[in-house]
């Protein structure tokens, strides 16, 4: 059975980390290994974009990897050659940032397939940017992993890394922050895994974000869809992205603890057994509202096709929109092109911005001819002032939007309220 087990920034994150993590894959005989940057060393590399602190940061660097070095290996030296290369090309002023940031994850393979080889197994670091591409929409077009699954040697554990890929000019990059997650299940598609396995520091999904909310528990099983909704309104534990390709392939995605192997953690697969109800709760934040209104919307067609097209113009993806007769609400995330968008929507109706809120959604099974559902959120947050509310457009979640500022109170209420 070929399986894809994915180990994130804690998990590989000292010395006895890695060697859990090697114990794990061994045992749960882990076909292809992705691993992250061993933690805290990603937000170095994008700290040492700034040529003003580049030293220091290397300075960091080194003494987090020659520490993880000297616990773990006995044959030092081929680890240290690796990690001098690889902080001469974070060092230079000629190393592109997206390039900088992908050092880690080149190190931390380097350093895990020597562990592996000197506890005596056979093992082979794979270099991902060789099978990762992407283009400049920052999406995964290619993945020629096909090409190593035909010379997969049984007994052999391979190792790659996360997060790097070759990009649209044919240097190296990244797929964006927490893409790990993403690189597995591409990668566990296309070498016909049977599963992806991604594991990190928590067992599990769990109900809200334990970051901000007491008392949230893990969830078993969940569909792919409750899986993408949460991921992608803010849930940390999955890169938004991950659970596409999973989905469209059919394979199951398992969300593990490496600090606790035998904990349940959650089964994210397209059974959708579960349960009329709620199921959890995230958020995410950097918000804007715009609200849009002109009397010429009223009884009239098409009005809502030329402020989509504004939209589509810069490449601004709509998270959260509501109407009226004669308005349109709706939230972005992107404000890159804020001040272009609004000045074509003020050649059309009248706009107001709002900045600083946060989208919180909610998932489940959500069957709309069920009473009572909307109105138990609601309950929930009868004390939080409510900006916009989208119901009724998939029946695995419902959405609000309120101010930053009462996220923490929300999302609590939420949790003590439904689960
Ligand atoms: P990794 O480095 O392994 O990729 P991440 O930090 O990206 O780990 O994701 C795991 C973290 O996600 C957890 O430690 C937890 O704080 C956070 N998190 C946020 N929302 C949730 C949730 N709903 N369930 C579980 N963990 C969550
Ligand atoms: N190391 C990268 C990051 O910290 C990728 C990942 O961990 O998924 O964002
Ligand atoms: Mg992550």
């Amino acid at each position: 059975m070929i399986k894809t087990l994915k180990f994130g920034g804690t998990s590989v994150g000292s010395a006895s980390n890695m060697r859990q993590v090697a114990n794990i894959i061994t045992s749960e005989g882990s076909t292809l290994t992705v691993l992250s940057a061993m933690s805290g060393t990603t937000d170095s590399l994008v700290r040492a974009s700034d040529g003003a602190v580049r030293d220091s940061e290397v300075d960091f660097l080194r003494a987090k990897y020659t520490e993880c070095i000297g616990e773990l290996l006995t044959n030092k030296q081929p680890s240290i050659d690796k990690m001098e290369e690889i902080l001469t090309v974070v060092s230079s002023d000629s190393t592109i940032q997206s390039a900088r940031e992908a050092q880690g994850e080149l190190l931390t393979t380097f350093i895990f397939t020597e562990h592996l080889k000197e506890r005596g197994f056979k093992a082979e670091l794979l270099y991902a940017p060789d099978f990762m591409f992407t283009d400049d929409q920052e999406v995964v077009v290619q993945s020629k992993l096909n090409t190593i699954k035909n010379v997969i040697e049984p007994g052999t554990y391979y190792v790659t890394q996360g997060f790097i890929a070759t990009v649209a000019d044919g240097t190296l990059g990244n797929l964006g922050r927490g893409g790990s997650d993403y690189s597995a299940a591409l990668m566990g598609v296309a070498i016909g895994s049977s599963e992806v396995q991604i594991w990190t520091d928590i067992d599990g999904m769990h109900t809200g974000d334990p970051r901000f909310v007491r008392g949230t528990r893990p969830i078993r099983r969940m569909s792919f869809e409750e899986a993408a909704e949460l991921a992608y309104f803010g849930a940390k534990i999955l890169h938004p992205a991950t659970v596409i390709p999973c989905k469209e392939a059919g394979v199951d995605v398992r969300l593990k603890n490496t600090m606790d192997p035998a904990a349940d953690g959650t089964l994210i697969s397209s059974s959708d057994e579960s349960a009329m109800n709620f199921h959890a709760v995230a958020a995410k934040d950097n918000i804007t509202v715009i609200r849009i209104s002109s009397a010429r919307m009223l009884m009239a067609y098409g009005f809502l096709r030329k402020v989509f097209e504004v939209f589509e113009k810069y490449k601004t993806p709509i998270d959260m929109i509501t109407t009226s007769e004669v308005a349109v609400s709706l939230t972005v995330d992107k404000i890159e092109h804020l001040d272009k968008i609004i000045q074509e929507l003020k050649e059309m109706a009248s706009v107001e911005v709002e900045h600083c809120n946060s989208i919180v959604c909610v998932v489940g099974r959500i069957d709309y001819d069920h009473a009572g559902l909307a109105a138990r959120v609601f309950k929930a947050v009868e004390n939080i002032p409510i900006k916009m509310i989208s119901y009724g457009a998939s029946h695995r979640s419902m959405s609000l939007l309120i101010n930053s500022e009462d996220k923490i109170a929300t999302l609590q209420s939420l949790n003590n309220f439904l689960f």
